[in-house]
């Protein structure tokens, strides 16, 4: 690990300014993912800026409905918090499904959404990876690729995003607040990450020196029935090989709103826009379940190893779909 400079930011303002002044710092929340890539000499910054004592803890229903949950709420304070688990409980079985116990107690939510890809190659220097290096080749596309995206990669990343939390947040339209050089700005969640394109170096839409401050929940009546699958090597500790996050609304027996999002086949959380309009005021049936689930995989790429993920995205999608509609239909 290289010397680096150890800042604690006293308020959120000092910690953008610093960040704006000094594009090598780095802030640092739980730590759980940046110290790694600190050590793995994937990240040299010059300075680290200590964030995570500043006030940005705070859960809270908004007086219109909906939530607004700090950046640096723990995972383990948003999956356990009464409020998400009775209006947005895919949210906190997504938490749950991920890392351990220990690690959720001190992630944070800010840290979560800006946790780097889990492809093996980003993380060994030895190998060439654009993510790391741009320029220098993609590793995984010519290696053992089967963890790797399935829908929206490029020629230069075939990585996924690691969060499990995020696919839920993309259902559920979560909006990303953040603080910079020009103020308090809102990013939709579908903006928030990137498609890896010509610049997989970049994950996301924020500004140089941007800071999350928090992420906001809408009001949203499907939520209530939302499910979150997630389908992996082991049943525990361990990234999904593809989950899902579904939510159905119904009306009479007909669906008035359905959320599908993916995670494990794209270089950002997948929301499956074209499958859910497919579904909206159609009757609740299998048969509609599994061609909306066809629709959400029919632009799918699949690598040399990772032709499974298909089948096992549009099995994942039906399931939830149809758990969901049971959890909706019970009084
Ligand atoms: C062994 C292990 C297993 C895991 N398994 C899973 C899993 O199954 N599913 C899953 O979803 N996740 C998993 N994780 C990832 C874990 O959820 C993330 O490491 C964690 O959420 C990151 O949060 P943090 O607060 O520790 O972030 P940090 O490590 O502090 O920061 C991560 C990044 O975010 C930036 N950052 C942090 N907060 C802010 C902010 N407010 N504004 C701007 N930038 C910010 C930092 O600069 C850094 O670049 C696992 C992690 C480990 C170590
Ligand atoms: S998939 Fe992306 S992160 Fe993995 S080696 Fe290729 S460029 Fe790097």
């Amino acid at each position: 690990m290289k010397n680096f400079a150890y800042v604690r930011a006293t308020s959120v303002q000092e910690a953008v300014t610093r960040s704006i002044d000094d594009n090598e710092a780095r802030f640092i929340a739980g730590g759980t993912n940046l110290l790694d890539r600190i050590k793995g000499y994937l990240e040299n910054p010059s300075q680290v800026i200590d964030i995570s004592r500043l006030q940005m803890q705070p859960i809270e229903p908004l007086p219109e409905g909906g939530l607004r949950i700090g950046a640096l709420a723990t995972n383990t304070a948003v999956a356990d918090y009464p409020y998400v688990r009775r209006h947005y409980p895919l949210l906190s079985r997504a938490i749950l499904s991920g890392a351990s116990q220990q690690i959720r107690n001190v992630a944070t939510v800010g840290g979560n959404l800006l946790q780097r890809t889990r492809c093996a190659y980003f993380y060994d220097p030895a190998f060439p990876c654009n993510k790391r290096q741009p320029g220098s080749g993609c590793s995984a596309i010519t290696g053992i690729n089967r963890t790797h995206a399935i829908l929206g990669a490029s020629d230069r990343c075939v990585a996924v995003h690691p969060s499990d939390m995020c696919v839920a947040l993309a259902a559920l339209d979560a909006v990303v607040e953040v603080e910079g050089w020009q103020g308090t700005r809102q990013i939709p969640f579908h903006d928030f990450h990137r498609l890896p394109g010509n610049t997989p170096e970049r994950d996301t839409n924020l500004e140089a020196g941007e800071l999350i401050t928090a992420v906001i929940l809408p009001a949203l009546p499907a939520a209530k029935s939302g499910v979150y699958l997630k389908l992996r090597d082991r049943t525990s500790y361990t990234f999904a090989l593809v989950s899902v996050a579904a939510a159905v609304e119904l009306a009479e027996n007909r669906i008035r709103d359905v959320r599908i999002a993916l995670g494990g086949v794209a270089h950002k959380p997948w929301r499956a826009l074209e499958a859910e309009q497919f579904l909206r005021e159609k009757p609740v049936d299998v048969a509609l379940f599994q061609q909306a689930a066809n629709i959400a995989l029919q632009a799918a790429k699949p690598l040399q190893h990772n032709s499974f993920k298909v089948e096992m995205a549009k099995r994942a999608i039906e399931k939830a779909l149809v758990t969901s509609v049971r959890k909706g239909s019970k009084p």
